[in-house]
Parts: structure tokens; C-alpha cells; sequence
């Protein structure tokens, strides 16, 4: 009987136990998370861990801060890191990985939003649509570019830019904001493709009842119609990089700015906005620096928007900050354990715009080495801040004889092409400040991904860049 009566109560106990710790865990498990209401998502095209920091140490020795002060979105709580290779690469383009950013599906360089089979891809400004979100797509490069046509696109040849055109025209995005529509000029050779120009597509686009404008404010304030906002809607022109900017250009805090007050002011329930800072990607393909961290600090401000927007309404906004992929394989230490971003202070104006430059001397006729070497001085701070050797300086020379023996060639950056007096007066800027380049495309490094507020802890999970967008999609109540 006694041992009878111990089993019952050590059985009791048990049950009693079992029940307190099911009931714990139950109270530990959170519960899962709150549908948010409005969702940014960043892509820093070609952004990675080195274009973060190098911007951030770049600025602390601009605005003589002791301390180097991080972005606003490197101090997010939420950080992770992905991997991104392509279908068909080691190494991903931007269109594949745009792809996987927008629809949660690799795919081969060059596609955008179909498979490796060339089959359309859901992708997220659909999913955001059937769950009732108004979409809104920001750049400052081309709105047909590789990664914002991932948005709404199909297509398995990424410089089809007249068919991505016409698929931004057939999708429910509520508003777009971009440099220009890009049409074939500025896309490889192909003689298949008959030239439709930009001034064809914006008739395109506003024979669609879109309002196609160059007015951010106007923009900003339409109601009830669709918005393309562009920094021209005539001719396929890049807006220029953050240093070379004269004032009165569109810029990318411009467009986000007017897409957000847009979208506050049209969406029944709430937005989903994506917001891409497409032109620090074209000066890591040129391999240049100060030009970088000019572009990058500016996509940090337009994230700094969304911190403002979320301060307003709290508990109801998701930040995501990601990148496609890195751009250059930039290094910060290429001279023992030293990086002198005190040595960038001198720079004035991007490589592309040194190009300029130096081609307008040479179209006024001017054969004085001293003129170029003054002109180098003048916006790159060579001989001033910048020691040059002997050696340096006279591969220079050969490259200033040489503009005037053979006009070229020129070296190719992907988006634009330099003097190789520039390239090589840049290689001698940024192995001074201690930094290197190693690609003149992309590398296939992990890239970071920074989150904030709604469900922000969900992004923990993500390995490969394609966790990133069926994350959000599950956020918003839907499935990629
Ligand atoms: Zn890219």
C-alpha cells in the first residue's frame, strides 16, 4: 500500500509538472509576428560589408569626427549575412540577382524574373498586391533597369528594355521613380532588336493614363492616378553620381521622398516600397572610391527616410536593407596594416567626370602635360595631397602621350569608360590611401542584410538571398 501511494503521488507530481512546463513553453513561444503595415525594402546595388565600413571611416576623416560613426543602418539590431550566387554563375549579375531579391528563385545571369527555363516568376509586387499593398519602386538608375524590372519584369535578355518597359506598364505598380527609361542605346549590341527610344516609351507609358513627370513635388502630390517619376523623359541619360552633382538634379532621396508621402497618400492599406541605390554599383565598377561613399551615404539617408516614416508610425513598419551582390572586390588595406582615407580629401569629381574633363581639354586643343597634370591635381589631389613616384608619373605621361598618339583605347567599366590616364591616375589615388580594387565586375563575397522593426527578427534565418523576399512575402500574409 505505501509503495502503491508513492507511485500515485510521484505519478501526480509528474503529470503536475508536465502541465507547468507545457504551459511555460507555450507562454515562451512567440507567437508569430504582426502583420506589417508598411515595408521598406533597400538594395544597395553592389553594396557589401567593405563599401559599408570604407564609407563610414571615409566620412569620420571628412567631417573630422574622432570616432568613426556607423550608418544608421549598420547599427540595426537584426544583422545577417547571405549568399548569392547565380543559376548559371559563381558570381551573380545584377538581373539574376535581382531576380532572387524580387521572387525568392534563382535564376541565370542576364534573367529577369523568369527561370532558368524561361518561365515567368511570381515576385514580390505581386504577392504585395493580392495582399493589399500599394507598390512603390525607387532608383536612381533606369526604371526598366536590371533590378527594379525584377519588380515587375519577364524576361530572359536583362537589356530587352523596351519589353521591361511595357511589363512596368501592365503591372499594378502605383509609382516609379528612376533616372529615365532606358532604351537600347545604352545596351550591348543586338541587331534583332529593332531601337524603340525613351521618347517612344514615355509616350508608351503615358498613353497607359500614367502620369509621367519630371516634378518630384508634383509627383509626390498626385492622387488617384499612377506616377513615373524621372530625371528625363526625352533621352537615356545617367543622373549624375552624388560628387559631380551641380544642384537641381533629381536625386535618390528626391524620389523615395515623393514616394512615400505618394504612398501615404494613396494606399487604403498600406505600402510596400522598394527603394534601390542603383549608381554606387556603376562607381564600383569604375573603381572609384570617394565616388562610392558618396553614392553609399546617400542610400544610408534614404534609409533614414524610412527610420523618419517609422517613427510616425511604430509597431506598423518594416525596414529591410540588402545588397545583389559586391561590386569591385574592394579592399581596405593594400599597404601593410594602413588605410589613409586621408589621402581621398582632394578628390572633387568622379572618374567619369575626370574623363570629361580631360576630353574637353583635348577638344580645346590643349597638348601641355602641365595643363593634365594640373587638372589631376586640381580634383584628384595628386602631387598635392597624393605623393606620386617618378615611376607613377611617367606611366602617366605615357598615358597623356598617347591620348594625343592613338585616342584610346579606353578602359571599360561596365557603364562607362575612362581614360586610361584616369583609370591609372585613379590606381595611384587608391593604392596611396592604402585600398585595392580586384574585379571590375562583381565579386561573389556575402552580402549583409540589416532589418528593423515588424518582424525584423525573421530575417535571422535567411542563408541565401532568396530567404530574403519569401520572408517578406510570409510577412505580408502571402507566399512567393
Ligand atoms: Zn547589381
Amino acid at each position: 500500500m505505501k509503495r502503491q501511494t508513492k507511485l500515485i503521488i510521484g505519478l501526480a507530481i509528474a503529470i503536475i509538472s508536465l502541465c507547468i512546463s507545457i504551459l511555460l513553453i507555450t507562454d515562451v513561444i512567440p507567437t508569430s509576428p504582426k502583420k506589417p503595415k508598411y515595408i521598406f525594402y533597400f538594395i544597395g546595388d553592389g553594396l557589401s560589408f567593405n563599401h559599408i565600413l570604407g564609407t563610414e571611416q571615409f566620412f569620420a576623416v571628412k567631417e573630422g569626427k574622432a570616432k568613426v560613426e556607423r550608418l544608421n543602418f549598420s547599427k540595426f539590431d537584426t544583422r545577417n549575412f547571405v549568399t548569392n550566387y547565380s543559376a548559371s554563375h559563381p558570381v551573380t549579375d545584377s538581373a539574376a540577382a535581382g531576380t532572387a531579391l524580387a521572387t525568392g528563385c534563382k535564376t541565370a545571369n542576364s534573367y529577369v524574373g523568369v527561370d532558368i527555363n524561361g518561365n515567368e516568376l511570381r515576385n514580390l509586387t505581386d504577392v504585395a498586391s493580392e495582399q493589399g499593398y500599394m507598390v512603390g519602386l525607387v532608383t536612381n538608375v533606369g526604371i526598366n533597369h536590371a533590378t527594379p524590372s525584377s519588380f515587375y519584369g519577364h524576361t530572359s535578355n536583362r537589356y530587352g528594355f523596351p519589353k521591361l518597359a511595357d511589363d512596368y506598364i501592365a503591372s499594378p505598380v502605383a509609382f516609379i521613380s528612376g533616372s529615365t527609361i532606358m532604351d537600347l542605346k545604352s545596351a550591348p549590341a543586338d541587331a534583332n532588336m529593332p531601337l524603340i527610344t525613351t521618347l517612344e516609351l514615355a509616350e508608351r507609358v503615358r498613353n497607359a493614363g500614367i502620369l509621367l513627370t519630371l516634378d518630384a513635388e508634383e509627383a509626390a502630390n498626385t492622387k488617384g492616378q499612377r506616377v513615373a517619376l524621372v530625371a528625363n523623359d526625352k533621352e537615356n541619360k545617367h543622373v549624375p553620381y552624388v560628387i559631380d552633382r551641380k544642384g537641381g538634379e533629381l536625386t535618390l532621396l528626391d524620389s523615395s521622398r515623393a514616394a512615400i508621402s505618394y504612398l501615404s497618400n494613396n494606399a487604403k492599406d498600406g505600402f510596400f516600397l522598394m527603394v534601390e541605390g542603383g549608381k554606387l554599383d556603376y562607381a564600383a565598377h569604375e573603381q572609384d572610391a570617394v565616388t562610392t561613399f558618396y553614392e553609399v551615404r546617400e542610400f544610408a539617408q534614404a534609409v533614414g527616410l524610412a527610420l523618419e516614416f517609422a517613427k510616425q508610425h511604430p509597431r506598423e513598419t518594416l525596414i529591410v536593407v540588402t545588397s545583389d551582390h559586391e561590386t569591385g572586390g574592394m579592399a581596405l588595406g593594400w599597404d601593410h596594416y594602413e588605410v589613409r582615407m586621408e589621402r581621398f580629401m582632394a578628390q572633387k569629381a568622379s572618374a567619369i567626370e575626370m574623363t570629361k574633363i580631360i576630353q574637353k581639354m583635348r577638344a580645346e586643343g590643349k597638348r601641355n602635360w602641365s595643363d593634365y597634370k594640373q587638372a589631376l591635381s586640381d580634383n584628384f589631389g595628386l602631387w598635392s595631397l597624393v605623393p606620386v613616384s617618378k615611376e607613377d608619373e611617367a606611366k602617366l605621361k605615357h598615358d597623356f602621350y598617347d591620348i594625343f598618339m592613338k585616342y584610346g583605347p579606353m578602359v571599360d567599366g561596365l557603364y562607362n569608360k575612362s581614360e586610361f590616364l584616369i583609370y591609372d591616375a585613379m590606381r595611384i589615388l587608391n593604392l596611396s590611401a592604402s585600398i585595392d580594387w580586384t574585379s571590375m565586375y562583381h565579386t561573389g563575397m556575402y552580402t549583409p542584410i540589416f532589418a528593423n522593426g515588424v518582424g525584423e527578427k525573421a530575417f535571422l534565418d535567411c542563408r541565401d538571398q532568396t530567404d530574403i523576399p519569401k520572408t517578406i512575402a510570409r510577412l505580408m500574409g502571402g507566399e512567393l
